[in-house]
């Protein structure tokens, strides 16, 4: 069984069809959050991923543009678009974006937004002693997550030691456990523009993540044009 993993789509709506184009025929499509904030085609991506995700779980954008997350603690610019978003939506789609959940289990594996640990209150999980507090919070193999827009992978071994691992492609091993960032969709930043997605292969017991080419600069100039701030837009050319 083949599953596309992908996370913080951002209301992109370029990024989100070359991804789909390119991941082809799957057995199962998992979303992990944020489909909204940042880019100007938040109702396009909540009808895609409605139509394509058969699990999904929210973002603290998601959660903000239905006022279910404080905007406080956002930057400027995101505090911004989720004002912005949060009028464009309809009372179905913020309905919508209320009732996902915080976190969700298939086979014997995790799927969350932010971290297993107090998934609402999104913490990051950028180094391995982050990442240590998560592992004690889950107890399946593999914890899929997203939210940081880096991809990077985590992997503990029986003795409690903590490895950081930056590979594309991962073989699971049988006697260690996984956290597994996708990195985004719709606004990478990890220097590189492409969109990112995963591929989770349940027979190989593999993973591997995927870039794809879109047209970031049609993306950009609707950013600019619906009246968001450009530095949303700019930031996709450089993946920051
Ligand atoms: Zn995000």
């Amino acid at each position: 069984m083949k599953i596309g993993i992908i996370s913080d789509i951002h209301s992109n709506m370029e990024a989100l069809l070359a991804v789909l184009d390119d991941m082809g025929p799957v057995d199962k499509v998992i979303f992990l959050g944020d489909v909204v904030g940042y880019g100007a085609d938040p109702e396009f991506c909540i009808k895609i991923v409605r139509e394509i995700a058969d699990i999904m779980v929210c973002g603290n954008h998601d959660f903000a543009c239905c006022g279910l997350t404080s905007i406080r603690y956002f930057n400027e610019f995101a505090k911004r678009a989720v004002i912005w978003t949060s009028k464009k939506l309809s009372k179905k789609d913020l309905n919508f974006l209320a009732n996902l959940p915080l976190k969700a289990k298939y086979e014997d594996m995790l799927f969350v937004h932010s971290t297993p640990f107090e998934p609402q209150n999104w913490h990051y999980i950028f180094t391995p002693k982050d990442a240590v507090t998560s592992f004690w919070y889950f107890e399946e193999k593999i914890c899929f997550v997203g939210h940081s827009h880096v991809p990077m992978n985590f992997s503990i071994d029986s003795s409690g030691m903590v490895h950081i691992f930056r590979d594309d492609e991962i073989s699971f091993e049988d006697d260690k456990r996984y956290i597994v960032n996708v990195g985004s969709v719709g606004q990478p930043r990890d220097g590189d523009p492409k969109a990112a997605y995963g591929i989770l292969d349940l027979e190989k017991k593999s993973f591997k993540l995927k870039r794809v080419e879109y047209d970031v600069e049609k993306a950009k100039e609707k950013i600019i044009s619906v009246g968001l701030p450009p530095y949303l837009g700019e930031r996709l050319l450089y993946g920051r």
